[in-house]
């Protein structure tokens, strides 16, 4: 077995000791690499060991890589902050858009989706934790955001996702994550009916995914314990 390929075991095996925790079934959180950084070898490698769904937070190096694994069906994510200039290269490339945090935005994604592509999947990235320097719509807005989100025609409105600041142990990570499940169970309430594929909790990452699925994590996003240290 390959580093990569043992690392992606191990943090498998993390996510399913989670979930026993948690009393939930293994299935119902999913494993998003995050690959920034690495070159297409380090994906190939992920991918020979399983793994289809792969994040990336800088545009224009995820477009290059992208385009060199063309030939693999893999499941491309956007995760990191998106200018207006970008939007076109965004809408084009990937499947999935994580980092939502304003109108703006999404209107232009929708507007440059390709038509002979499916609808563009997003999360809304909400600033949970109230950090002054982060992006992420703040709590109180998420709801009308969402409402505008789900109305647009070629994005699926997919859940929310978050990056809280470093907690100080367990006991605070947990928490911070459950108040993003309580926002995202309100939100999945509200805009049910215009959004049913609402199903998304994007939240976890290599320091804090045992405290996510604690606390309903879907997806954790896992980049250091797969791939090494940036
Ligand atoms: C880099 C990054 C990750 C992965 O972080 P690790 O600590 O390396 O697991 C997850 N989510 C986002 C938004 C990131 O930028």
């Amino acid at each position: 077995m390959t580093t990569i390929s043992n690392n992606l075991q191990g943090v498998r095996e993390r996510i399913v000791t989670a979930c026993t925790r948690a009393l939930r079934p293994s299935h119902s959180v999913d494993l998003l690499a995050v690959s920034k950084t690495w070159g297409p070898e380090a994906v190939r490698e992920a991918f020979a060991a399983g793994q289809t769904r792969f994040g990336e937070n800088y545009i224009q190096e995820a477009v290059g890589k992208i385009t060199a694994l063309q030939d693999l069906p893999l499941e491309w994510h956007c995760i990191g902050p998106i200018q207006s200039n970008k939007t076109a290269l965004v809408a084009a490339h990937f499947a999935w858009v994580h980092s939502i945090d304003r109108l703006k935005i999404a209107q232009r994604l929708s507007d440059q989706r390709p038509t002979d592509l499916p609808p563009l999947q997003v999360c809304l990235q909400v600033n949970v934790d109230g950090g002054v320097t982060k992006s992420g719509v703040p709590p109180a807005q998420v709801l009308a955001l969402a409402a505008q989100v789900a109305a647009l025609p070629r994005l699926c409105l997919r859940g929310l996702m978050v990056i809280p600041e470093p907690a100080a142990d367990y006991a605070a990570q947990v928490a911070v994550f459950a108040q993003a499940k309580a926002l995202f169970d309100s939100v999945a309430a509200a805009v049910g009916p215009m959004a049913p594929h609402f199903d998304t909790l994007s939240m976890g990452m290599t320091a804090d995914l045992e405290a996510a699925v604690a606390a309903g994590s879907t997806l954790v996003r896992v980049g250091t314990a797969i791939f090494g240290v940036r």
